[in-house]
């Protein structure tokens, strides 16, 4: 009987994870080595597409995740100043029996611990950080900084936007800094002492926004994300507090109901908003980029992890009966498959006009990754 692939994933993101779990799905042996010694649930919301959800079924996580999220009736997009309805896009059912799946918002520690329960501890290394690799013909050697070493047939690094493998493969590069940050952060909705607010709706101003949306079902938590000009700042920490008082100031013009949520939230996190333009490689060998290392995006199409979750399906659908040999190929393959789309999302979102106004949003909802078609591998 031949040998089991064995695939290291670098990062136990939700694109890592997600990998982790379809791969094994496929009867591929995986390990995923995660820098951090422990899972913590930082404080922001994930809007779960249909498209990702898609994916989340054939994970087994659907059950969990409608007990766990929010299931709104629509995204709402509001003029930040009038509260005048510019384009009310419904999901709830309607868009569940269109496209095949609900839309969801979650709180993002909510689903990590989904896709965690989808992978089990045993398969995931904590503590390791890859400090460097070699390929040859027997496979990968990879390197960590806690002094470990480790072998396997093939390499997924999901080592996010500032991917150490990316770095090594095809040459260090800073993302682009789009010049703007995100406040965000999720409370207890107790402290909106009893007013009513949207389920799901994205306040557009002349050169900022806010989102605003509950992420569990019971409406217990509230979460926010805004967007606005600050061309200095260029931290993306989850340690990184922001001025409460300051972003209540930016957002003193927008419609009373923003102002409550904002004036009822405790404390919010900053953080500096960058992307990439689409690269041209994902792949050396049996070495593959994938989800924000390959193509990390703006959160204004709330598709980044969505991407990553399609990423994880449609890499198992290539892996699927490969051996060892097999992997470059499968590698391309894989990058032939989702380049075109994830490169189409990567630049919408950068316009920041998804859903402002009416427009089609079949080809973003409507993917199903489990049987998209695949291309045929591109040459390398
Ligand atoms: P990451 O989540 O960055 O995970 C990378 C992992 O790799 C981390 O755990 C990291 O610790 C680990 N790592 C890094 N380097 C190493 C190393 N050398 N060794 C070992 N481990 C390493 N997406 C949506 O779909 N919906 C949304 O609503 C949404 N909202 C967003 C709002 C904001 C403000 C932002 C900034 C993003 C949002 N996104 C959203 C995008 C989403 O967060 C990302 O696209 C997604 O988290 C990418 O997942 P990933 O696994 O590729 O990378």
């Amino acid at each position: 009987m031949s040998k089991r692939l064995s695939v290291a994933i670098i990062g136990a993101g939700m694109g890592g994870l997600a990998t982790a779990a379809a791969l094994r799905r496929v009867g591929i042996d995986v390990m995923v080595y995660e820098q951090a010694e422990k899972f913590t649930r930082l404080g922001a919301g994930i809007q779960i597409g249909c498209n990702a959800m898609q994916v989340l079924r054939g994970l087994g996580l659907e059950e969990r995740m409608r007990a766990e999220a929010f299931y709104p009736r629509s995204w709402n997009n509001k003029d930040a100043y009038t509260g005048e309805v510019r384009f009310d896009m419904i999901f709830g059912e309607t868009a569940e029996r269109k496209f095949g799946a609900p839309y969801l918002l979650a709180h993002r520690g909510d689903l990590h611990a989904a896709l965690h329960s989808a992978v089990l501890d045993e398969f995931i290394r904590r503590g390791h950080k890859l400090a460097g690799f070699s390929q040859g013909d027997g496979g990968v050697e990879l390197r960590f900084a806690n002094g470990a070493t480790v072998h396997a047939d093939a390499v997924v690094a999901a080592d996010g936007v500032h991917s150490l493998v990316k770095d090594q493969l095809f040459g260090r590069s800073e993302p682009n800094f789009t010049g703007r940050i995100a406040y965000r952060t999720t409370f207890s909705a107790a402290l909106l002492g009893g007013q009513e607010i949207d389920q799901c709706t994205k306040w557009w101003g002349k050169d900022r926004h806010i989102v605003i949306y509950y992420v569990k079902p019971d409406r217990s938590e509230v979460y926010f994300v805004t967007s606005q000009p600050e061309p200095g700042f260029r931290l993306e920490s989850w340690s990184t507090k922001g001025d409460i008082h300051a972003l209540r100031e930016a957002f003193a013009d927008f419609h009373p109901q923003v102002r409550h949520v904002l004036q009822s939230c405790p404390e919010v996190h900053k953080w500096a908003l960058v992307d990439r333009d689409p690269l041209p490689r994902w792949s050396e060998g049996n070495i593959t980029l994938l989800g924000d290392a390959c193509h990390p995006m703006t959160p204004y199409m709330a598709q980044g992890a969505a991407m990553a979750i399609e990423d994880a399906a449609v890499l198992s659908r290539c892996l699927q009966g490969i051996d060892r040999d097999g992997v470059a190929e499968a590698f391309q393959r894989f990058e032939a498959t989702r380049k075109p789309r994830t490169s189409k999302v990567q630049l919408t979102s950068r316009t920041n006009t998804w859903l402002r106004d009416p427009q089609d949003s079949d080809w973003v909802y409507a993917y199903d990754a489990w049987n998209a078609p695949l291309a045929e591998a591109a040459v390398a």
